[in-house]
């Protein structure tokens, strides 16, 4: 490993390590190959558009606001086809994800179910707003490899102007529910909550991580289950085009005037900069953001004594955003070792451009699986990337930053050079890139 990767196999990477598509030395032998032919490891899979919540800065936003005449739930047939296919393919895991909420999908239990009898690796991330007994006991007992709940405020004033719903301690207590729920129905699920860093939560990120902490505490004294909750997870907020959630007005005025009064003008300007001129949060924000997580959190865990929670962070997204660096790789490579399925079957090979018709390479409700992965779209799709969007319309820092840094470094260096060697790097959730 050279200085510019190894900050890239800390230990607060864990969960979100770009090293984990090296522990698939099949794909890595097709990578060699043909960088673009490879089968993609992982899809995420977004059986619905409907969600409960309205966060202002989702990042399907924008569909969904203006997309009503596009399929919006996947058929539970077409649903099951659709994982059959992608295990017959060599598709190694599932994560259940938005598009919308995927607890909203009345199907998702029985979804899970069959993904797991096909031999799937399956995970579920959720806002965790519903959340019924008979719900939660069927998803654990598909023993998801994790489930990760994006709950994004430290505070129920925040969660309700920032979400359009005033569900901050029941959607804590729904987190409480499922690490006790899990404790003895899946142990071996990591339960994590995800905390996307943007304008409006970064002063509370010490508020939401004193919550869990006690929502750890109490599970602990109740199961005697000694790490309830796996992880906290501090990822800095993109802005697409097609992000964002805007036509709740009256809302949205009430949180920046909120921000104004609680923080000052500047961060007033940059929720409205965000939602209504396309920029990204602030260098300071990512700045705060990051110093917060390093001279606040992690002394906070450490001084608890008995927490196991760890704090996982993308460092090196945090420092590219604050340097405002060109992206320092020439090739997005990082494509086709996943997929993203969106509920009408169309496929991406790009989680960010999800949901725009011009990025699907094909759709797997109208073609087979196996003659999208061998035809040319998706080679193309990689081009059009490659030439025209990768450094002007993709955000600067994108969900596989550092997976694109690592796969460009092995590229550059060549075959013989690269020796696959993970050293020490701790890698969790492999099959979920
Ligand atoms: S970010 Fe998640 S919870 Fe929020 S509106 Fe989008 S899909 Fe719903
Ligand atoms: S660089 Fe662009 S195309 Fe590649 S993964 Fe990131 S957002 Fe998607």
């Amino acid at each position: 490993m050279n200085t510019q990767t190894t900050r890239l196999a800390n230990d607060n990477y864990q969960p979100l390590s770009p090293y984990k598509f090296l522990h698939h030395p099949d794909r890595l032998a097709q990578f060699w190959e043909h960088c673009y032919d490879v089968t993609p490891v992982t899809a995420h899979l977004a059986p619905t558009l409907y969600c409960n919540q309205r966060c202002y800065f989702c990042t399907y936003g924008q569909y969904k606001e203006h997309g009503k005449n596009s399929m919006w739930q996947m058929d539970i047939r077409d649903l099951k086809d659709c994982l059959d296919q992608l295990a017959e393919n060599g598709i190694k895991g599932v994560i259940f994800t938005g598009g919308g909420e995927p607890t909203i999908y009345p199907h998702l239990v029985e979804a899970m179910a069959h993904a797991r009898s096909l031999g799937l690796d399956i995970a579920l991330n959720t806002n965790g707003y519903r959340c019924s007994d008979a719900l939660l006991d069927g998803i654990l007992l598909c023993q998801p490899r994790y489930i990760r709940v994006s709950f994004n405020n430290g505070r129920a004033l925040t969660q309700r102007l920032v979400t359009g719903r005033d569900n901050f301690q029941q959607v804590l207590d729904h987190i409480a529910r499922m690490a006790e729920r899990k404790a003895s129905l899946s142990p071996a699920t990591d339960l994590s909550v995800g905390y996307v860093v943007n304008t409006v939560n970064v002063h509370e990120m010490l508020d939401f991580l004193r919550h869990i902490l006690g929502i750890e505490a109490s599970v602990r004294r109740k199961t005697g289950v000694a790490n309830p909750i796996y992880s906290v997870q501090f990822r800095p907020v993109s802005n697409f085009e097609h992000s964002k959630y805007v036509a709740d007005e009256e809302r949205l005025a009430r949180l920046a005037a909120y921000l104004g009064e609680q923080y000052g003008q500047a961060y007033r300007d940059e929720l409205e900069g965000f939602l209504f001129q396309g920029q990204q949060a602030s260098v300071a924000t990512m700045q705060l953001a990051l110093e917060t997580i390093q001279t606040q959190l992690v002394p906070a865990l450490a001084q608890d004594g008995a927490s196991k929670i760890k704090i996982v962070y993308p460092e090196r997204k945090y420092t590219d955003l604050i340097a405002r660096a060109e992206k320092p790789y020439p090739l997005c490579l990082s494509c086709p070792w996943y997929l993203f399925i969106w509920p009408d079957g169309n496929l991406y090979s790009c989680v960010e451009w999800a949901g725009n018709p011009q990025f699907a390479i094909g759709n797997i409700l109208r073609e087979r699986l196996a003659d999208v992965l061998a035809g040319p779209a998706r080679r193309e799709m990689a081009d059009k990337i490659n030439q025209g969007y990768l450094h002007h319309k993709c955000v600067a820092v994108c969900a596989h930053h550092e997976m694109n840094i690592l796969l460009n470094r092995l590229y550059a260096d060549g075959r013989e050079k690269a020796d696959g060697n993970l050293g020490d790097v701790t890698v969790r959730h492999e099959n979920f890139l």
